[in-house]
């Protein structure tokens, strides 16, 4: 039916696919009408609930925490076509929080167990699932999506998919990014109680590459806490597993904490009580131990439901224009009461992944290319895995190192302690560096002329 210009009644539906009447009455309050947050270009109507249904093509990557909570909402939300691709199958674990999963499931895909639960419980909704990594799927894959919707607990793949939307824009003659080329990008990431949501529109706002620094490295304990200030159980297992373990080697010389043996974790737990004991600190149990030693932090429903939810509202706003998008980073924190705020992350004019400029690594004349390599590895801006370099000497292509290929890694290891110089490296050489975090390789430019300190 038509719906009536400035109706108070809630208006009803056009029939679509089994719709029942009053079925999208309330995303309907938001699309047929304007307000004042909404984006400058929405025009209220029947059409934009009609191009969420029929037309907007989502991709959700992962099916796990957050993954399961995005399928729902978006599902609920009124979108119909979805993809979702999730590499990992279910393990008991999940049953607390991964909610579209049952005890039979497990052992399952995720992504095809969560596909068939929100099809048989969301009428009309179409979930296509991918039992694969992301790095399995092309550009062609990508670019078929409207937006993309990430719930990721890795940040390698989170770097890698950031890449890959990057290098489908297009780029018109005079420079001016192609409008059209442009798949929005909303990711959403959660650590225990904290969490954030992010809108991503390549090529115009911050990154992934460019907010690096926001995901850093592995944090440890300062050794002189746990050797002498200990304050948080935490403290004294690392104090166990770090100070304690190698002195007494228990399970014999030179055998490492695995944290998959129940013996070692036994061991080191109670060598955690003792030392909490003693400084009168509460709270080491079986199960902290297991997690410091294996570095896990428990994942945390709630959590992940706020971030999925404030995740998927920023695919309705962007898809339906109804509302300006979050510009552009919420962090969300409850460990302790409900702290949250948004900000602006800044696009960085040098950033590696969308800056359109070649990377310039400053380097002394003598450098060796084990430091360069430490640069790409150890450097806030580039945070690499195990980076493979080449470049072009006397107009052939040469392997400088390659890690992740073992006979190339055996031939090229020699390389590491030379110098650039003797290697055949000139000032202003481009050297091609591919990584796991990006599907693209980085091109740098060596620059000795300033490092001349
Ligand atoms: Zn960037």
């Amino acid at each position: 039916m038509e719906v009536e210009e400035n109706s108070s009644e809630t208006p009803m539906v056009v029939e679509n696919k089994g719709d029942w009447s009053g079925r999208w009455s309330h995303v309907q309050r938001l699309l047929l009408r304007s307000g004042p947050l909404a984006h400058q270009d929405f025009e209220p109507g029947p059409q934009v609930l009609e191009f969420m249904l029929d037309t907007a093509k989502i991709l959700v990557i992962g099916a796990g925490g957050l993954g399961c909570e995005l399928l729902k909402d978006l599902a609920l939300c009124g979108f119909r076509n979805i993809d979702v691709i999730d590499m990992d199958t279910i393990d008991v674990s999940n049953l607390n929080r991964q909610f579209l999963f049952r005890p039979k499931d497990i052992g399952k895909p995720k992504a095809i167990v969560a596909a068939e639960f929100i099809n048989s419980r969301v009428a009309g909704c179409n979930v296509t699932p991918h039992f694969k990594k992301i790095q399995d799927h092309d550009a062609d894959f990508y670019r078929g999506f409207h937006l993309i919707v990430c719930g990721l607990d890795s940040i390698v793949a989170r770097r890698w998919i950031n890449g890959m939307v990057l290098s489908l824009l297009e780029y018109e003659d005079d420079g001016t990014l192609d409008q059209t080329s442009i798949i929005p990008m909303v990711d959403g990431g959660t650590e225990g109680f904290k969490g954030n949501a992010r809108v991503i529109i390549p090529g115009l706002t911050a990154c992934v590459e460019c907010t690096l620094d926001l995901y850093p490295p592995q944090v440890n304990f300062p050794l002189c806490t746990i050797a002498h200030t200990p304050r948080m159980p935490e403290h004294c297992v690392e104090y166990a597993k770090v100070l304690v373990w190698p002195q007494e080697h228990p399970f014999g010389e030179g055998v490492p904490v695995d944290g998959d043996d129940p013996t070692h974790v036994q061991w080191i737990y109670d060598k955690a009580k003792e030392r909490a004991d003693s400084f009168n600190i509460q709270g080491v149990t079986y199960r902290l131990t297991q997690g410091v030693v294996k570095h896990i932090i428990p994942a945390v429903a709630s959590t992940n439901a706020v971030i999925a939810a404030a995740c998927a509202l920023e695919v309705f706003k962007l898809v339906s224009s109804c509302c300006n998008p979050l510009n552009n980073y919420m962090v969300f924190n409850d460990t302790d009461g409900l702290y949250t705020y948004t900000f602006e992350a800044e696009k960085k004019d040098d950033c590696p992944a969308c800056s359109q400029r070649p990377q310039v690594l400053t380097l002394p004349e003598d450098a060796t290319l084990k430091s360069l390599i430490d640069i790409l590895t150890e450097s806030q801006t580039y945070q690499m895995k195990a980076p493979g370099l080449t470049t072009v000497i006397d107009g052939k292509n040469k392997t400088l190192y390659m890690q992740t290929v073992k006979s190339i890694e055996e031939r090229t290891k020699q390389n590491l302690p030379k110098k650039l110089k003797d290697i055949g490296l000139t000032d202003g050489q481009e050297v091609v560096v591919a990584d796991s975090t990006t599907p693209k390789p980085i091109i740098c430019r060596i620059d000795f002329s300033s490092g001349m300190e």
